[in-house]
């Protein structure tokens, strides 16, 4: 018995592929095109578990389109800028752009071994300047269409990385990679205006419907868009007024107090006298300007001693605080408080003894005694003690509230958005320079165009902390490009989602020296018909993608709003996780063997393993396995084929030692079955006899009902399912014994389907089984096969009986059956005799297919 050779295979097929160019794309207008995209990976240095999930994916819906004709993209590139560069070269003393280049090669060398179908000449690395060179334009083109700006503005600042972080970047008021607890500043920023596509960014998602539900919806709340008034108090003794915003003014005679940001500019006006309040200010700041922070915070406030007047009663006063849950950024930085109807504004004046008065009840409740508690009712209901608008349902007093004061010329009506325009300064090194230049005597000035681009130095130093732009001796002294005196570049480099926000596009024309692309390479390509990667960019990386298409679109570089036109989020790859039973240690699998009781102890010493929950793979549970040690071992066709068989690709997936030994011996035994034919296979190519014996006549059935149930399940994501068909087309074809009539030709049409089927998710078995069945063609470039449909019509159908009216047995009998032959065969079923009990029938309807009806 031979044995499959995996590792010679494998490299061969992959040096065929390449050499044959098979993977490049070009635009070819005759055909329709299939862009399909994973999320770029950042060389981080070695590849995981999760990037073969993901590229295994990516892999197969490419494959598969392409054998169905589809002029396939199938590209791949790197995240390349980014603080662990910058990490590395301070614990390592290795330069970023060493480090970096170094994890490509090895990254790069990793991903070939996968077999995976790409168009590796269009590889870029983000932080070469060929790349990053075409998003300093872009941004000065935002700027001339003020999408671009600068401004003074509070920011998260990470004190151990020295680097302002975004808010998603800020978890539990900690920074995402330090956990350093994050501090609040005022710095001057650049920011682009995605708040200018807010609503259309909203309307949008509705035109997405092959993305999940639950990305849509994240986006949409992130988004955030709600309708209410804006509206001044009039501040008693004073001439000013204080603008608030509220999506509830059905509940203002429930008002019980006024609340400012405390980075509200009355607050730091009556901090100057205020020593109490100043210090208040600054407590609150040092809580980070994340909304997760503020919101999971204690309420707190300071009593300024104001007063400020009811819009609707000019005698009722109302006390006004600075309470460290309002937010600057979002409406007025000033809100009024109803207790009784909002969380927030019911604990804080549970705190402070302020009063609690509801004016929206229930339907179902008693407003003769309805009362709130310690949970603030918030739904809908009818408005009392609220006087021109008691009676009223909440959406009808809004309305009223908001006609009034809009009348009164004390307030409007008005949409908000929780979204904040996008903050994209980062005071690092390792990222793309902004080009710009500040000088003396005309501010600040855009690099032109002739002077692009402004290049990234390589000889900095890393000994002091900070920018290491900020400390070169040379770089950021320029001359300004308006009047020529001595100016100074901007230190700051791009937060790196820029990079991410169109890579997709650069993928089009990747080669492209003067410009980010050709019109007519992202004319053909764009939108990725299928993007996949992780549910962790719901938000942040897609969101801005698809602000960024919009805003090239303004600026005139294509004719697109959405850059993905079909997602799809994979689950994660998790492991068993195991700790020494005595000290506690977190151990790797590969630190551990099972005993003869088949438990897990340690390999060196015998000790007992104590076997703890299946988590995702992680460097700081050890619970990690290496692809490259698995491809090693296995190949990548049984990474791949577990990848794919064990659970549906939405799901996370438990990496298990016997489904890697399950997919490897499925593969030798797909490598028998079709190498060594139980009789002599005829030509490829052979007509289908006249006829064929019945076992071969259903197995020729099962073969199509595989093709036909494999290429749903493809274009389904359901890599299980189909897996599992294959499964089971392989062991009906492994009883074929051969000898019948016609089962030899059937045996070849049942291998070459197999063969083909599995093309996609095991492609170097699938080549090496093409040759090996006699063709000098490449499965790589073969049709995906089709389903004959007269064989996948079931050649049986259930039939029910029922005597006088009631269920009484299911038969299973031929498709159209003649109907005499069905009435016998339902008479004859012993159920259906018990249930006439002797008695003759009086008639007997019979629905083709469907049902048989005795009436006795
Ligand atoms: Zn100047």
């Amino acid at each position: 018995m031979s044995r499959y050779n995996v590792k010679e295979t494998e490299a061969k097929w992959q040096g065929v592929w390449d050499g044959k160019g098979c993977f490049t794309a070009r635009e070819d207008a005759s055909r329709p095109k299939y862009y399909v995209l994973e999320m770029f990976p950042y060389p981080s240095g070695r590849i995981h578990m999760g990037h073969v999930r993901n590229y295994t994916i990516g892999d197969v819906i490419a494959r598969f389109k392409r054998a169905k004709g589809f002029n396939v993209l199938h590209p791949m590139g790197w995240d390349a800028f980014g603080l662990p560069a910058e990490n590395a070269a301070l614990e390592k003393k290795v330069h970023p752009a060493a480090w970096t280049r170094e994890n490509i090669a090895t990254m790069r060398g990793q991903l070939k071994t996968m077999g995976l179908s790409i168009d590796w000449d269009r590889e870029i690395a983000t932080c070469d300047v060929e790349y990053y060179r075409h998003e300093q334009k872009m941004f000065l083109d935002f700027l001339k269409v003020g999408l671009a700006y600068r401004k003074e503005s509070w920011v998260n600042w990470d004190p151990v990385d020295n680097t302002v972080l975004a808010n998603e970047q800020v978890i539990d008021g900690r920074g995402w990679r330090t956990g350093a607890l994050v501090e609040k500043r005022k710095l001057s920023q650049w920011f682009l205006k995605i708040t200018a596509y807010a609503e259309d960014l909203l309307k949008g998602l509705e035109t997405l419907d092959r993305w999940p539900e639950r990305v849509r919806i994240m986006q949409e709340n992130w988004i955030g868009k709600s309708t209410g008034v804006r509206f001044r108090f009039k501040i008693k003794g004073r001439e000013d007024e204080l603008e608030v915003f509220t999506t509830r003014p059905d509940t203002l005679f429930g008002a019980s107090f006024a609340a400012i940001s405390p980075n509200h500019p009355l607050a730091a006006e009556l901090a100057a006298s205020s020593p109490e309040l100043a210090e208040f200010i600054a407590e609150c700041n040092r809580l980070g300007t994340s909304e997760e922070a503020i919101e999971t915070a204690e309420k707190r406030g300071f009593d300024t001693g104001l007063k400020v007047v009811h819009p609707f009663d000019p005698s009722w006063e109302l006390p006004v605080y600075v309470a460290n849950f309002v937010l600057m950024e979002y409406g007025t930085g000033a809100i009024f408080a109803c207790p009784a109807h909002d969380q927030r504004d019911l604990d804080f004046a549970r705190k402070y003894g302020l009063p609690v008065r509801p004016v929206v009840i229930p339907a179902d409740a008693d407003p003769a005694v309805f009362e709130v508690g310690s949970e603030a009712y918030t739904g809908p209901g009818v408005l009392r003690n609220s006087v021109f608008l008691d009676g009223l349902d909440t959406e009808s007093a809004k309305d009223e509230a908001g006609k009034r004061l809009e009348a009164a010329g004390q307030g409007e009506r008005t949409t908000q958005y929780r979204l904040r325009d996008w903050g994209v300064s980062r005071q690092r090194y390792w990222g793309c320079p902004i080009p710009v230049v500040h000088c003396e005597s005309c501010g600040i000035v855009p690099v032109p165009d002739d002077q692009l681009p402004v290049v990234l130095p390589e000889d900095v130093t890393f000994d002091k902390p900070g920018n290491p732009l900020d400390h070169h001796p040379t770089w950021k002294h320029t001359s300004c490009p308006t009047c020529g005196k001595p100016a100074l570049r901007e230190t700051d480099t791009f937060d790196t989602f820029i990079e991410s926000s169109w890579y997709f596009a650069r993928f089009c024309s990747p080669k492209t020296g003067d410009a980010a692309f050709t019109r007519e390479a992202v004319d053909y390509w764009l939108g990725v018909d299928q993007y996949i990667g992780g549910i962790e960019h719901a938000v942040l990386h897609l969101l801005y993608s698809r602000f960024w298409t919009r805003a090239l679109k303004t600026c005139g570089y294509l004719n697109l709003d959405e850059p993905f036109t079909g997602l799809f989020t994979q689950g994660m790859v998790n492991h068993e996780t195991y700790k020494d039973a005595d000290t506690g240690a977190w151990l790797a699998p590969t630190d551990l063997t099972k005993n003869d009781k088949g438990e897990w102890v340690r390999a060196d010493s015998g000790v007992p393993v104590n076997v703890g929950r299946v988590e995702k793979m992680s460097k700081s549970k050890k619970n990690v396995v290496d692809p490259a040690h698995i491809i090693g071992t296995y190949g990548a066709d049984a990474a791949r084929l577990f990848m794919l068989s064990d659970s549906p690709p939405e799901r996370d997936l438990e990496w298990t030692e016997a489904g890697i030994d399950g997919a490897w011996r499925y593969i030798n035994r797909l490598w028998r079955m079709v190498t060594e034919a139980p009789v002599e296979l005829p030509a490829a190519g052979t007509p289908k006899p006249e006829s064929l014996g019945s076992k071969a006549e259903a197995a020729r059935r099962l073969v199509h009902k595989t093709i036909a149930g494999v290429s749903d399940d493809l274009d389904k994501f359901r890599f299980n399912k189909a897996v599992a068909r294959v499964r089971e087309l392989s062991n009906a074809l492994g009883e074929l014994d051969g000898k019948g009539e016609g089962e030899a030709w059937v045996l070849r049409e049942g291998f070459e389907s197999l063969v083909r089927l599995v093309g996609p998710m095991m492609p170097h078995l699938g080549e090496e089984l093409w040759a090996q069945l006699g063709h000098g063609t490449l499965l790589a470039d073969q049709p995906w096969p089709e389903a004959d449909p007269a064989l996948v019509v079931e050649d049986s159908v259930k039939v029910a009986v029922q005597v006088n009216g009631k269920l009484r047995a299911t038969l299973e009998l031929p498709r159209d059956m003649d109907k005499d032959a069905a009435e016998q065969a339902a008479l004859a079923d012993s159920n259906v005799q018990r249930a006439m009990d002797g008695k003759p029938a009086r008639k007997v309807i019979v629905v083709p297919n469907r049902v048989i009806n005795v009436v006795v």
